[in-house]
């Protein structure tokens, strides 16, 4: 698809925070699909990061660019928006999504750990979206989406820091939605269950040497147990409601908690 006038999200641009890989990298993908000029963002090998941002730019006629901003370092967030602005004009649509997981129990999770979730997961989403946010509203129209997790809104054992760090993106998204209500920029987060991306696929032996189960065990008496459809949520699936959320359809829907979870928290 290129970028005319009738794409979806023509003249239209993001930053999405963690995006080499996983659900990041779908989102990317959707909204340059739909004609957004997107700025990933996230770690990975030079060579492939590469590839991923000039397919793009080739097979979506849109502008693609890689921030290696850390998402541990107020001051490359604050860059990376600067970048983006320059690059773009402006950046309509920042989606917060980089993210890291550690699964061990209370009582040995390893202080550094405990700092590098809350700093990834939570503390990236203050900074990001105050350095987005003045723009949108001058602009009146902006949209924040905020990756949560299921694990923002329902607990589970061995994952203290990424389930405070959640359950705090949810607080933060209520809180800056509020403050932006009457300017036309929406804020939502999205709260997918498990999807099969590295971050599960790492805590797959992890939970097995936790709980003293075999890995297979772990994906179905575990991970899809508490899913209902007992399936993983599909990056796709994801990225669908961060494109639905960008539309002009959502633009009363703000301040919400929107599961993609299998039916995991209507039981
Ligand atoms: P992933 O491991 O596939 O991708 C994580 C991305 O974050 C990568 O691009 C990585 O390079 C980037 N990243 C990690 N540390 C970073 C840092 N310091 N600075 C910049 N980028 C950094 O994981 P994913 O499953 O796609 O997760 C994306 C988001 O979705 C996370 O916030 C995660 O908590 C959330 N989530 C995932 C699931 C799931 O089941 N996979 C479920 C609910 C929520």
């Amino acid at each position: 698809m290129s970028n005319t006038s009738t794409a979806l999200f023509a003249g239209k641009s993001a930053i999405i925070t963690g995006s080499t890989s996983g659900i990041g990298l779908a989102i990317v993908r959707a909204f340059a699909g739909g004609g957004m000029n997107v700025m990933l963002n996230g770690f990975g090998e030079p060579d492939e990061i590469e590839a991923i941002r000039a397919g793009i730019e080739q097979s979506c006629g849109v502008k693609a660019l890689h921030s290696k901003a850390d998402m541990t370092k107020p001051e490359e967030i604050a860059r990376m928006v600067e970048d983006a602005t320059r690059a773009f004009g402006q950046v309509d649509v920042m989606v917060n999504n980089a993210g890291i997981q550690h699964v061990e129990a209370i009582e040995t999770f390893p202080p550094e750990k405990w700092d590098a979730i809350i700093a990834i997961n939570l503390s990236a989403v203050f900074h990001g979206t105050r350095a987005v946010l003045g723009g949108m509203k001058q602009r009146n129209w902006g949209r924040i989406i905020n990756m949560a997790s299921v694990h923002g809104l329902v607990a589970s054992p061995y994952k203290s820091a990424y389930n405070a760090a959640k359950h705090g993106v949810i607080g933060l998204t209520k809180t800056v939605a509020l403050e932006a209500a009457e300017s036309g920029v929406t804020v939502n987060a999205i709260c997918p269950g498990y999807v099969l991306t590295p971050l599960v696929e790492r805590q797959i032996p992890e939970q097995a040497q936790l709980r003293g189960m075999t890995e297979d065990e772990v994906v179905s008496n575990i991970m899809l147990a508490v899913q209902p459809t007992r399936k993983f949520v599909t990056v796709e699936q994801v990225s669908a409601l961060a494109v639905f959320l960008c539309s002009d359809a959502a633009a009363s829907i703000t301040g919400t908690s929107l599961p993609v979870d299998g039916g995991w928290t209507a039981q």
